[in-house]
Order: structure tokens, then sequence, then C-alpha cells
């Protein structure tokens, strides 16, 4: 532990020399934890499962928040200065915060942990060939890998505690298993020729490929990504044409254009409801199921099989 104590006040001064706004006290050296920040709770949540007691983990982006559009707040650049490691998703998930990553990763473990799965499993993003889809937390297989990714990272910041970390990385991932068989088993009670899911940007081509749903979204896999007037009446017409009758909506993502996708449909005379809300980019509430990246996952999944069976 003093090992980890001395590169923490060493990490500390350095970040404070590198950056400045340094404010506020090392809450993990006063009482020995492993100090994590992550950007997503979906990561937050794996580093929870992983470290337990052993470490305080915090999120900086709470329910409801685009990480496509997040910039880091100056109480974030303290967080992130003051933490032993920071966990991101990487693949351009959090698109404007590149600058204070590449800064921080000369001091510290700076680790994307979907940047570290193998390219062979990752889908490409459609508009940018080089580019890759970041949501992988959607398949849920694919997302356990990111588990192997923490185990080790805090086994080389705490070697005092890595059978620990080990164990509860095997459990987890025991538990990931399982749910990905279940989210499986309730998808396939829906017919094949009603699996097909509007939503307002592209987060779900992952959840699509693993279980097997034909996926469309308006906007593309950023946020960022602009639609015109022609993406809207292409996605009408799909709608209208395979007579689709529930879109959804998500929770990090204003509700403004699935509602005018409603509307054109509505005008070409076909009826179309919203089927509920999902939870693409962030996850619900801390203390409510919906607030874990299980909960997350099987609130999606109920919703999705009610409203399209
Ligand atoms: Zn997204």
């Amino acid at each position: 532990m003093a090992s980890i104590i001395f590169k923490r006040i060493t990490a500390v001064f350095l970040t404070c020399l590198l950056l400045s706004a340094c404010g506020g006290s090392d809450k993990s050296a006063e009482n020995d934890k492993l100090s994590v920040v992550t950007t997503t709770g979906m990561i937050a949540d794996v580093v929870k499962n992983v470290g337990k007691d052993s470490v305080q983990v915090q999120a900086l982006m709470g329910p409801g928040v685009d990480p496509h559009l997040y910039k880091a707040t100056q109480g974030d650049l303290g967080r992130l200065q003051r933490a032993d490691i920071i966990f991101y998703n990487g693949l351009h998930l959090e698109g404007k915060m590149g600058e204070v990553f590449e800064k921080l990763e000369r001091i510290k473990n700076v680790v994307p942990v979907a940047g570290r799965i193998d390219v062979s499993r990752l889908l490409s993003d459609p508009v940018y060939k080089d580019a890759h889809d970041p949501h992988v937390w959607f398949d849920v297989k694919l997302w356990s890998s990111t588990i192997e990714v923490v185990v080790e990272i805090l086994s080389n910041e705490d070697p005092e505690n890595a059978a620990f970390y080990q164990q509860n990385g095997k459990d987890f991932n025991t538990e990931l298993q399982l749910l990905d068989n279940w989210v499986r088993t309730q998808i396939s009670t829906v017919p094949l020729d009603k699996r097909i899911m509007i939503t307002a940007h592209d987060a779900f081509n992952y959840f699509g490929r693993a279980y097997n749903i034909e996926v469309r979204g308006l906007q593309g896999i950023s946020t960022l990504s602009e639609f015109g007037l022609k993406d809207r009446v292409d996605l009408v017409n799909f709608i209208v044409e395979k007579q689709i009758k529930a879109v959804f909506v998500e929770t990090s993502v204003s509700q403004k254009n699935i509602d005018a996708i409603i509307e054109g449909c509505q005008q070409k005379g076909h009826d179309v409801i919203v089927g509920g809300y999902l939870y693409s980019d962030a996850m619900g509430a801390e203390g409510t199921p919906e607030g874990t990246y299980t909960g997350m996952v099987r609130a999606n999944v109920n919703t999705i099989v009610k409203s399209l069976r």
C-alpha cells in the first residue's frame, strides 16, 4: 500500500504541475482506497463489481447525460486529477474529452476499456470507415470482455488485492453470461418479422448484431452527426412500408426528433407510438434497478419485447 500512496502523491503533484486548478483533497489517500473515475455509469458499474469495497468509484456522466456531447467541467478536471486510475470508453464515444485524456495519460493510468477490445469484434462506423462504433455495452458478451481490462489495471495498481479483483471479475463475468442468455431468450419470443427497432440515434447496432434485430436510427452513431430532411423522409417511408407500430425514445437524447418521425408517419396515414424509453448511452438513477448495468439491460429488453411482440 505504501508504494500506492507514494505513487498517488507523486501523481497528484505532477498533475498539479501539468494542469491548473488543483483543488480539494485526495480522498483516496485518506481512506486508503484506490480512487477511480470513469466517464459513463456503465464503466463505473464494471469497476464497482470488480473492486467492491477496495475501490472508490465515481462516474462523471450521470443519468440522461449524452457522452457524445459531454464536456469536462472544472469540477471534473479536479476529480480526474485526483484519481489514481481513469477508465473511459474510447472509440470516440467521449468526442469532446480527447484532449483532456491525452494530457492526463502522460502521468497516470488512463484506460479506454472498449478501445482495448480486438478490432475484429467491433463494428465499423458506416460513415467514417476507419472509426468503430463505440456502443459496445449493448452486446452483453462483448461488454463482459471489459472486465479483464479492469481486473488487470486494478491488480497492477494494487497488487495486494489482485486475487480479490480476479475472483470478483470471474463472478461478474458469470453474471453477465447469464444475462446474455436471458436477453437471447427474451428476444426469441418476438417473431422475426417484428424485430425492427427505430431509435433516435444509431446506438443499438451491437444489440442488433448480437440478438438478431434490425435496428435503424435517425441520426448516425454519434449524436454530433447531422441529419437532413432526406434522412427523416427515408425513415418515415421505411416505418410506413414495414408497418412498424412503435419507435423508441432514448433517455440521453432529446425526444423532439422522434416526435417529428411520429408526425411524419401520421401525415402518411400510419399511426406509430412511442414504444417506451430506452437507456442508450446513460444508465438510470443511482439506487434504482436501472442505475446498474444489469438492471439497465433488463429494463431495455423488457421495454423492447413488450412493444414489438
Ligand atoms: Zn451514442
